[in-house]
């Protein structure tokens, strides 16, 4: 099959891998859209190749279910892209992100992808193949599990620092359940897409204090809650000064120790800080629902490149002038 590699450097090149070898329990599946995600951009802009690539968000249709009781050839199927081990009381509950023998999924920008079963989740017919990865993968299943952390509520003031993909979909999820999100970047393309897919109002915080502006806008009390979605010191530290009293600040952006105030920035307004990551598989069926119920998922797909274009489609994402890319084998 031919498959994506990660050269290092910003450089990739499809070429030809061996078919995998279905295990137990497994499904061979033909991929139709495969979703590159901001996680990828350390292996892509670094200086080391990889042995393959970092995809881990895929749709696509079962050609080979043999050794699968769940699924049949013709099955229309997203992959959920942590792999639990299905048999601990975590997986039991199909929550796989806590499970302590998980997998990552091993790349999926590729023709063929095995998977077990047990992570595969059924595409209803009316859901096309790209609006799949993002039901299925990160595109709106970390929102989704992020809305639940936050419990969030109409009327709400809600900053999503940073609108790269994860924060669009956060900008989408909160706008949708009824918050006035305010999308915060120094990117104006992405800003512009944030617009698009609900947000009440934008800073670019380049040009404008986030704080004096987000001040404004909530007519001194600060927000409600604060999602930071870019994993940076800066980004965090600006996310707990944009939090108003009694306020919740929600870490998506992957990174290290963060200095924080305790007493003056956590205790003395009874700030909550939390971590969330990916989603449960147990959350797929109300993230269907809500599409069902008109969340506008495509609005986040920018882009969509025949895998032979790898290159470009990699580089258009690494310049920020896209929300999600699809690769296509
Ligand atoms: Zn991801
Ligand atoms: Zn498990």
């Amino acid at each position: 099959m031919l498959g994506v590699q990660l050269l290092g450097n910003s450089k990739v090149t499809v070429k030809e891998y061996p078919d995998p070898v279905l295990t137990e329990n497994q499904v061979l599946i033909q991929v139709k859209d495969s979703g590159i995600c901001g996680s990828e951009m350390h292996g892509f802009r670094g200086p080391n190749p990889q042995e393959f690539n970092g995809g881990h968000e895929v749709t696509g249709v079962v050609i080979d279910a043999g050794k699968s009781q769940r699924f049949k050839n013709g099955d229309r199927v997203g992959v959920h892209g942590v792999w639990g081990c299905g048999e601990c009381r975590w997986c039991m509950a199909g929550q796989y992100t806590f499970c302590d023998n998980r997998e990552s999924c091993p790349g999926t920008h590729a023709e063929l992808v095995a998977a077990p079963d047990h992570v595969c989740l059924k595409l209803p017919d009316d859901v096309p193949f790209d609006v799949g990865v993002l039901l299925t993968g990160d595109g709106m299943g970390v929102p989704y599990h992020a809305s639940r952390r936050l419990g969030t509520k109409g009327g709400d003031f809600v900053c999503v620092v940073g609108v790269g993909p994860i924060g669009l979909g956060n900008t989408m999820m909160q706008s949708f359940l009824g918050a006035e999100v305010i999308a915060i970047d120094i990117n104006d393309y992405r800003l512009s897409l944030a617009k698009d897919v609900g947000a009440a109002h934008t800073i670019n915080s380049q040009k404008n204090n986030p704080i004096e502006a987000v001040k404004e806008l909530t007519h001194g009390m600060l927000a409600d809650k604060c999602i930071e979605a870019v994993g940076r010191p800066e980004t965090a530290k600006l996310a707990l000064k944009l939090v108003g009293k009694a306020g919740t600040v929600l870490t998506l952006g992957e990174q290290g120790d963060v200095p924080v105030n305790v007493s003056g920035e956590l205790i003395r307004y009874d700030v909550t800080l939390m971590g969330s990551w990916f989603y449960h598989y147990a959350e797929y069926p109300a993230i269907v629902d809500l599409y069902h119920r008109g969340l506008p998922v495509a609005k986040i797909i920018t882009d969509h490149f025949p895998m032979e274009k790898a290159q470009e489609a990699f580089t258009k994402f690494s310049e920020g002038q896209a929300g999600k890319v699809m690769i296509e084998p």
